[in-house]
């Protein structure tokens, strides 16, 4: 019995060793785990359901596939892949997690999933953007556009991002610790997983003199930081495992 945790993948067809990674993943432990959570950042981007990179395809077979040999997929949105919608989902026996956040009873310990960008409150400027992005007419307005232009406009915006990111301190950009500990004090629960910092951690702090932890997942490149749960344990493993 166990459940396996990752996030931010940002799949992308110029980045083919990470597709292979990802798929090497899903082949080797297909059916060794109850569920697979993706929490965000499963794809650089997503432009609308009608249009997939070619690169890509194999990777949702995969999940797909995944979903047969009786492990449970659930993707939820991160801040680059918002735009996947139920239906696509649905086709690969993906269940998808619009929320910005799920509360999961994991082997008995009441656990909080994120992406992780709600949670970096000091970036008012980001937080400015998200609220932009998210509201349905945005999406409405986007959505209609031709491809190209949709392709178009995530080039400059994710320009604009990288410019910004320079600008920006370490600290701005991580998790605020109020704003963790206000969200799980309202949830009730003592243990947190999310991604989106690409800062892969465990950490250990107390909320009202009680224990907690929050375990952040890492991105992916040529190698992966994830976490893998049984009912005994939550263990942070690197994925391929290091040659020994
Ligand atoms: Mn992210």
């Amino acid at each position: 019995m166990s459940t396996l945790f990752i996030s931010d993948l940002h799949l992308d067809e110029s980045r083919p060793q990470t597709i292979e990674l990802a798929l090497d993943l899903f082949s080797n432990f297909a059916g060794e785990f109850d569920t697979l959570y993706i929490l965000g950042d499963f794809v650089e981007h997503w432009i609308g359901d009608d249009y997939c990179q070619p690169a890509l395809q194999p990777v949702f077979d995969a999940l797909g596939d995944l979903g047969c040999r009786d492990t449970a997929v659930k993707l939820m949105h991160g801040n680059r892949d918002f735009l996947i919608a139920s239906a696509f989902a649905e086709r690969y026996g993906i269940e998808l997690i619009t929320d910005d956040e799920i509360h999961i009873d994991l082997y008995g310990v009441p656990t909080l999933l994120m992406h992780g960008d709600t949670l970096c409150t000091d970036d008012v400027d980001y937080q400015k953007f998200r609220t932009q992005v998210r509201s349905p007419a945005w999406q409405r307005e986007f959505l209609a556009r031709p491809v190209c232009e949709r392709l178009e406009i995530v080039a400059s915006l994710r320009d604009r991002s990288q410019i910004a990111i320079a600008g920006k301190t370490g600290m701005i950009m991580d998790v605020n610790q109020n704003a963790v500990q206000r969200i799980m004090r309202k949830e009730h629960v003592s243990r947190l997983i999310h991604g989106h910092t690409h800062r892969p951690a465990q950490h250990q702090f107390e909320i009202d003199d009680e224990p907690a932890t929050r375990r952040v997942l890492g991105e992916w490149k040529d190698s992966a930081v994830i976490l893998v749960c049984t009912p005994t344990q939550c263990e942070l493993v690197h994925w391929p495992k290091p040659a020994l």
